[in-house]
C-alpha cells in the first residue's frame, strides 16, 4: 500500500485547496515544493515588519461569493482597496482612467466633458480599422492617454514598439466615468492580515509539508510513494519537454530597504513613460495600511522595483502566452496528460493559464469535485 493517499506536487493557492480538501475527508496527504518555502508565488515574506510580496504585488479581489468566503476561514482581510497612481516624466495620474485621471489631464469636470474629449480626440486620428496596437489604442482613447497612460508602459512589457504589437493584444481600454479610483470592479477585495504566507501555513496546517523538495528526485527514490498525484508544475517539465517547450513573459524584481517612513504614499506606482526601464515601483507597507502585525508603524520600508523580462527555460515562468504556438504545444500535453492514469494536471502551471488567485482557486474547487467529491 502506498504512504499517501495523494502526492501534491506544489505548495501554491492551488495545491493548498486541494490539500486542505483532501485531509479534512481523511486522505492521507503529503505536499512538496521546490522552493524553500509554501504558498508559491503568492509567498509573503516578513521584513522589517513588513509583508513583502516576493514574486510581485498580490492583491485578492473576486465576485465569487464561495471563493471569497472559503479565503475568509483562513485569514481576516483588510479592506485595502487598490488605487494605483501612474508617472508620467513626474506628471501623477490615477488610474485606472477615470474622471480623477481625465480632469488633471485636460481640466474637465463633468462626465460629458470627458466624453466629448475623448471622442473628439478618436476622431482626430480617424482610424477605421487598426492594424497594430498603437492604432487600436489611439482608436479607443485617443492620442493624449495613449502618449502618456498607455504607449511606454506596454512597449516596456512586451519589449517592442506598440506599432510592432498586433491590436489584438488591447480589446479594450476601460474608462470610467466616475471619480472611482479603485481598479477593479469586484465585489469583494482586501489583502489577508498576516500576510499570504500565513494564510496558506493555516490551509495546510494538520498536513505533511516537505519544503526544498523536487518532484523527480523524490519519484526517483519513491516511485510507489503515493496512490495519485496532483502535479501543480509546468506541465512541459513533467514531460521532460519532450514535445518542446511552452514559453512565458518574465519578470525581474529589485527590492530595497529604504530607512523612511513612507516612500511614495501609495503601494503601486506605474512609470508609463519609456526610458524608466522598470514598470512598477511598489512599497508594500501600503497593502496593510503602514502598520504591522501588533499595529505598529514600521520606522523602514520596503520597495520593489518590477522590470519585464524576456524568458528562457530556467527563469521564473510568469506569464504563459497563449498564441498559437504555445497552444497547439499546450494542447499535445494535454493529450498526453489525458492517458495518465494516477496524475492529475493543476493550477496555473499545470494548465499553463494565467490565473488570478480567486480563479485558480475556483479551478482548484472543481478539481476537489471530480476527484473527491466534494462540492465547495
Ligand atoms: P504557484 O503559486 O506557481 O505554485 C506552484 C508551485 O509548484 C510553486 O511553488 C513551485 O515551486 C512548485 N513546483 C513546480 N514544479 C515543481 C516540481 N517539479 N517539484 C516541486 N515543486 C514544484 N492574482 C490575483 O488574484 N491578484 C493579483 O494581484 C495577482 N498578481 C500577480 C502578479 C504577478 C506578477 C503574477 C505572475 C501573478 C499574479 N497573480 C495575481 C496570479 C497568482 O500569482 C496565481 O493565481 C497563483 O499564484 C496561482 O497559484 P498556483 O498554486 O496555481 O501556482
Amino acid at each position: 500500500m502506498a504512504r499517501y493517499d495523494y502526492l501534491i506536487v506544489g505548495a501554491g493557492i492551488s495545491g493548498a485547496v486541494f490539500a486542505h480538501e483532501a485531509h479534512r475527508i481523511g486522505k492521507r496527504c503529503l505536499v512538496i515544493d521546490r522552493r524553500d518555502h509554501i504558498a508559491g508565488n503568492i509567498y509573503t515574506e516578513d521584513i522589517e515588519g513588513i509583508h513583502v510580496h516576493k514574486y510581485g504585488a498580490h492583491i485578492f479581489h473576486t465576485s465569487l461569493k464561495n471563493v471569497w468566503k472559503y479565503v475568509s476561514q483562513f485569514a481576516e482581510f483588510n479592506n485595502y482597496v487598490n488605487s494605483p497612481i501612474a508617472n508620467y516624466h513626474g506628471e501623477i495620474y490615477n488610474m485606472p482612467f477615470n474622471m480623477n485621471t481625465f480632469s488633471k489631464m485636460w481640466g474637465v469636470f463633468t462626465p460629458e466633458e470627458a466624453r466629448a474629449k475623448i471622442d473628439e480626440q478618436i476622431a482626430q486620428e480617424n482610424i477605421e480599422a487598426p492594424s497594430n496596437l498603437e492604432e487600436q489604442a489611439l482608436s479607443l482613447v485617443g492620442r493624449d492617454i495613449f502618449e502618456k497612460l498607455v504607449k511606454g508602459y506596454t512597449e516596456k512589457q512586451w519589449g517592442r514598439d506598440c506599432k510592432d504589437l498586433p491590436a489584438s493584444i488591447i480589446k479594450r481600454l476601460p474608462c470610467r466615468f466616475t471619480y472611482d479610483n479603485n481598479y477593479f470592479n469586484d465585489r469583494y477585495q482586501g489583502i489577508p492580515m498576516g500576510g499570504y504566507t500565513k494564510m496558506v501555513e493555516r490551509m495546510l496546517e494538520g498536513i505533511e509539508v516537505r519544503t526544498g523538495v523536487e518532484y523527480r528526485d523524490l519519484i526517483a527514490e519513491q516511485p510507489d510513494i503515493a496512490d495519485r498525484t496532483i502535479y501543480c508544475g509546468p506541465i512541459d517539465a513533467f514531460y521532460d519537454f519532450k514535445l518542446g517547450t511552452l514559453e512565458y513573459r518574465s519578470l525581474r524584481f529589485e527590492s530595497e530597504i529604504l530607512d523612511e517612513e513612507n516612500h511614495q504614499g501609495v503601494a503601486v506606482v506605474n512609470y508609463t513613460d519609456r526610458e524608466t526601464p522598470y514598470t512598477r515601483i511598489i512599497e508594500h507597507k501600503h497593502f496593510e495600511f503602514c502598520r504591522d502585525d501588533n499595529g505598529n508603524p514600521q520606522p523602514k520600508t520596503v520597495i520593489t522595483r518590477e522590470y519585464p523580462a524576456d524568458w528562457k527555460p530556467g527563469d521564473e515562468p510568469y506569464y504563459p502566452i497563449n498564441d498559437a504556438r504555445n497552444e497547439k504545444l499546450y494542447n499535445e500535453y494535454r493529450e498526453l496528460a489525458e492517458r495518465e492514469g494516477s496524475v492529475v494536471f493543476a493550477g496555473r502551471l499545470g494548465g499553463y493559464r494565467y490565473y488570478d488567485m480567486d480563479k485558480a482557486i475556483a479551478a482548484a474547487f472543481e478539481l476537489v469535485k471530480d476527484e473527491l467529491g466534494v462540492e465547495l
